[in-house]
């Protein structure tokens, strides 16, 4: 047997991997400059050591290996800012809530018909699992509901389609996958982070940031109704915003707008308390207002204000798009909700 020449993908792959090793280490120690150089306003007396935002756990530049890059908004979904934080902050929390968010998005494609969902009907002759595409029709128009692709069981399959009549029950099982607990954790996550790298450790040094570490490090549940859906008026052209806020009764706060892209871009706001720390309650109680609030605040780095029409949180709006699409015909004059 001839022993087969250097292929030219192996080397193509090994001069890649090279540069990664170059690049990767390089971005690490330019993360690591910026946020040493920035501790050491806060703390003057420490030298060569960066924080890791979300355990506050100090690191040297020795031990700079312990530290990785991480995207604040993950990159499946479009982000592109990177901070720093250790591998097990990284490692336990990072990809582990962030399928959720992603998956979250999904959702929202698959109710406004831009993604099938995968669907298992019941019928009859067993089960068939098949893609599903809803309609994208208004709740008073029909919708149409498509078969996408081979429906697994054929027989299943033909055996629905004719028994397919008016009064007839089919049972859908569709699944996001999704756990909401580790959604809110994901956005709340990336919030903190995106906080932390508009401000630093000014930020992450305060009383504030501590409530925020205290909630994401603890079983303590997550609060759902900071996270609210977003509609700016302009596209702020970044995959995340930071700006200060000062509500009445609740003090100084954070509204951190993430970009999140999928088929479509769409926003979520989540509020953080400011550096002095909020009081929990009174920073929900402004979820009840979302579909008439309307924030108006300035970015950091911007001349301009920029104003944000807040809704209701993202699943909720997954959780009525399924219920306007396969809601139950009603008799005209019936209560609708
Ligand atoms: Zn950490």
């Amino acid at each position: 047997m001839r022993a087969a020449p250097p292929c030219m993908f192996q080397r193509s792959a090994h001069n890649t991997m090279k540069r990664e090793m170059r690049d990767r280490p390089n971005r690490r120690q330019g993360l690591f400059r910026e946020l040493e150089a920035d501790l050491k306003t806060s703390r003057p007396e420490v030298t060569d050591i960066v924080a890791c935002p979300l355990c506050l756990a100090e690191y040297g530049r020795a031990s700079i290996e312990q530290l990785s890059r991480e995207h604040i908004v993950p990159s499946r979904l479009g982000g592109r800012s990177e901070t720093l934080t250790c591998y097990k902050c990284n490692n336990t929390q990072g990809s582990r809530f962030d399928s959720h968010l992603i998956r979250a998005m999904k959702a929202m494609d698959a109710v406004e018909g831009e993604e099938p969902i995968a669907t298992t009907l019941g019928s009859t002759k067993g089960k068939i699992v098949a893609e599903l595409l809803l309609g994208k029709g208004t709740p008073e128009q029909p919708n149409r509901i498509s078969i996408i692709g081979k429906a697994g069981n054929l027989q299943a399959a033909e055996d629905l389609q004719r028994s397919l009549a008016d009064g007839f029950t089919l049972n859908l099982h569709m699944s996001f996958q999704l756990i909401p607990e580790r959604y809110f954790r994901a956005a709340f996550r990336a919030a903190f982070l995106s906080v932390f790298k508009a401000e630093g450790y000014r930020y992450a040094l305060s009383v504030g940031a501590g409530q925020v570490r205290t909630m994401l490090n603890t079983d303590m549940p997550v609060l759902e109704k900071v996270v609210m859906e977003a509609f700016p008026e302009r596209d702020p052209l970044t995959d995340l915003l930071v700006m200060p806020i000062t509500f009445n009764d609740v003090g100084d706060c954070y509204v951190v707008l993430l970009r999140l892209q999928t088929k479509r871009t769409r926003y979520i706001t989540v509020l953080l308390p400011g550096k002095a720390g909020v009081d929990w309650a009174s920073l929900e109680a402004l979820y009840e207002h979302a579909p008439r609030l309307r924030l108006e605040t300035t970015p950091y780095g911007w001349e301009s204000k920029l104003y944000i029409h807040l809704g209701y949180d993202p699943l909720f709006r997954v959780r009525q798009g399924m219920r306007d699409h396969f809601r139950p015909r009603l008799s005209p004059g019936s209560a609708t909700h």
